[in-house]
């Protein structure tokens, strides 16, 4: 099993100057898989700019035009884990000898690897051979090789052998053309201004720009309504709200409030009554610890207090923290609803 995806190709991997000189090394190495001096070829950027779909569309036409030659995509977290299975199982020849017979072998995020010396020592071993007998390695990475702490030298100095290029993040043109290209691909009709709105407002990479096609084709269907402008100022709308509820103080003293069941007005009025106190002094340690604020910031944000209530504030809760084990445990649940966001 090549585990390559099929949808992924060349053709739907849309061209801009975000990507030009990585799709054109992908291309050259997909038509001449270990004989270009990209190899290895090492594609580098933030996430869902179009790491993986690039990688995979390389491997899929390997397998299309040469179907007898072994092209396997992995990632590098699968590989790990295969890996430390085989430590557990005594198999670890049987999974060096299964790569040792890959023609094409693609690692999906190899930053993945950092801090795991034996998982780097086994790929530097396959690496090696694979290289050495003129078979084709491409890699992907979240950043450039030099910022891959927790990465062997001499494996990342095996990186530098190849080419290493870089996506960026897509221009407003290349946004118009990914969008239209999809929903071209799905049958679907967005009018031009819609487009443009969307190319417009959704700038941050190309996933993002995906999910939010995603939910307004679900809206289409679900309201039996062709897409208009007002539908994907809607979708957005729904889109932006989320992301600054994830950050935002409003989001922590909403939280905050409602868990010592008293009106979010109160964390910002006069009141010293102490279940209020009590709220208020914790929602700014959370203010401190989960925003950007400053502590000036977080005081104008709750009445208008200074700044030296707020570092009270803070280091009353962390002397609770410290002193009571019941009030230890409502920060920590208190946590939980602001944990990942
Ligand atoms: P990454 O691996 O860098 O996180 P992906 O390859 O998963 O990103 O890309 C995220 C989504 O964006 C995928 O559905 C992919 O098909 C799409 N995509 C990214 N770049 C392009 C492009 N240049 N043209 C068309 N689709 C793209
Ligand atoms: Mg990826």
């Amino acid at each position: 099993k090549s585990q390559l995806n099929h949808t992924y190709s060349f053709e739907n991997y849309i061209e801009g100057d975000c990507n030009r000189l990585a799709r054109s090394a992908g291309l050259a190495v997909a038509n001449k898989p270990g004989t270009t001096s990209f190899n290895p070829l090492m594609i580098y950027g933030g996430v869902g700019l179009g790491k993986t779909h690039l990688v995979q569309a390389i491997g899929n036409h390997i397998k299309a035009t040469t179907p007898d030659k072994f092209v396997l995509y992995v990632s590098a977290e699968k590989f790990t884990n295969q890996f430390i299975e085989s430590l557990r199982n005594n198999g670890v020849q049987d999974f060096a000898n299964f790569y040792l017979l890959v023609d094409t072998l693609i690692l999906d995020d190899v930053q993945f690897l950092s801090g795991k010396d034996k998982t780097q020592e086994m790929f530097f071993h396959i690496f090696n051979h694979l290289h050495q007998a003129g078979r084709q390695i491409v890699m992907t990475s979240d950043r450039p090789p030099r910022d891959l702490n927790g990465l062997e030298d001499r494996l990342l100095s095996r990186f530098k052998w190849g080419l290493t290029a870089d996506l960026q993040s897509p221009d407003f043109e290349t946004r118009m053309a990914i969008i239209q290209n999809k929903m071209q691909q799905d049958g679907i009709d967005i009018p031009p201004q819609v487009v443009e709105y969307l190319a417009h407002s959704v700038n941050t990479n190309v996933r993002e720009l995906e999910g939010v096609l995603i939910s307004l084709v679900a809206q289409s269907s679900l309201n039996r309504r062709e897409i208009d402008l007002e539908m994907a100022k809607q979708a957005l709308r729904h889109i932006i709200e989320e992301v600054e509820a994830e950050v935002n103080l409003d989001f922590i003293q909403k939280t905050v409030a409602e868990y010592f069941s008293i009106p979010v007005d109160l964390l910002k009025a006069k009141t010293r009554k102490k279940e209020v106190v009590t709220a208020r002094q914790v929602a700014m340690y959370f203010a401190k610890e989960h925003t950007s604020h400053s502590l000036k910031s977080i005081g104008h944000n709750f009445g208008g207090r200074d700044h030296s209530t707020v570092i009270h504030s803070v280091q009353t809760v962390s002397d609770l923290i410290d002193s009571d084990k019941s009030f230890r445990s409502t920060i920590a649940e208190l946590r939980k609803k602001f944990a990942g966001k």
